[in-house]
């Protein structure tokens, strides 16, 4: 869904002292879309979101939300609302008086505060919750009252920065998964910073790559996935094997490599089994490494054990030409 709330950054820098940590950036973000800005620790990701809130300066260049510049507006002027890793609730407030806090300095009168407040709590599924202190929540909890507390102030974009990190696996794929529908029905932009890959796959409509200050590539989630156009862009999404041949070199997918009896001839260093697939690590001539994934199955119609030589194939046509 496009809202026309769109958000810019034309040539945006971010210097700390002498060091860079975000270097010339420009992206537009389009309006109600899930974007995930993915990338290594400090890259610049948590930078370039503070900036877009307003709790970092922009060094250099402006950020523009529907068309207007919000460079220089203080974070609660601009129309972004930022949920912070940490989530930062205040303990000796209920979680009602948390999430109609930024009403309050707003001076709205306790009423329409209490009611604003409840109707977000049941937006993230806390009503029940609504009287405790953030000790006597888990960490689930605190993090949808977070999310309450940021949602209450009617952003066009909400920021969020690693908001799943802190959290155990199965909660955090619950939690991803009910992000995504809020993101749905509300029709606002999403933009949330994850180092991990699987995080943006499941989540995003956009993925922007950072790597080393700058934006290393962006687009759709399988057009990043399928396609990268760079090594470290297959190497960091993963899945992906990095081949050099005499053309120059190339990603492929480690599930479009297969035994292949007029393959490359190759020695197996590891074998893990995945479930749905095993993993065979090969190292084939000139020291190149390859990774094959084999559906179960097949595998076990013929097991094979490190040591062993094998041969592996794949289509040309599956091949990307990566960029230097
Ligand atoms: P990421 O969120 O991708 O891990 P950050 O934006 O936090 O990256 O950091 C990018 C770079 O800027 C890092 O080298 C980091 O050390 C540096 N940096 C971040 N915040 C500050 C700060 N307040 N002062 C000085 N350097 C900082
Ligand atoms: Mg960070």
């Amino acid at each position: 869904m496009r809202t026309g709330h769109d958000l810019e950054l034309v040539h945006v820098t971010k210097r700390y002292g002498t060091a860079v940590a975000v270097a010339d950036v420009s992206h537009l973000f389009v309006g109600g879309s899930y974007v995930c800005l993915l990338g290594p620790s400090g890259c610049g990701k948590s930078s370039t979101l503070r900036m877009i809130a307003g709790h970092e300066t922009v060094s250099e260049g402006s950020i523009l939300l529907s068309g207007m510049d919000v460079s220089r507006l203080p974070p609660a002027r601009r129309g972004t609302a930022m949920m912070f890793q940490n989530y930062a609730l205040f303990p000796h407030l209920s979680v009602t008086d948390n999430v109609a806090f930024s009403l309050k300095m707003k001076g709205i009168a306790a009423q329409e505060r209490r009611a604003k407040a409840a109707a977000m709590l049941e937006l993230v599924d806390m009503g029940r919750y609504a009287d405790r202190l953030p000790a006597q929540l888990s960490g689930g909890q605190q993090q949808r009252v977070a999310l309450a507390r940021a949602l209450i102030t009617g952003p066009q974009v909400l920021l969020l920065d690693e908001p799943l990190s802190a959290l155990d696996p199965f909660l955090r794929i619950r939690m991803r998964a009910e992000l995504k529908r809020l993101q749905r029905e509300l029709g606002i932009s999403f933009i949330h910073v994850t180092h991990g890959q699987d995080e943006a796959l499941a989540l995003a409509d956009e993925i922007v790559v950072m790597n080393n200050a700058r934006i290393e590539q962006a687009g759709p989630a399988r057009q990043v996935f399928n396609a990268p156009e760079t090594e470290f862009v297959a190497r960091f999404m993963g899945g992906h094997n990095v081949l050099a041949l005499p053309q120059g070199r190339f990603a492929i997918r480690c599930d479009e490599i297969r035994l292949d009896p007029a393959g490359h001839e190759a020695v197996v260093q590891a074998v893990e089994y995945q479930g749905a697939h095993v993993a065979l690590t090969a190292r084939a001539a000139g020291d190149q490494e390859i990774v094959a994934l084999i559906p179960e199955a097949t595998f076990f119609e013929h097991p094979i054990t490190p040591g062993e030589a094998v041969r592996l194939g794949w289509d040309e046509g599956r091949l990307h030409r990566l960029h230097a």
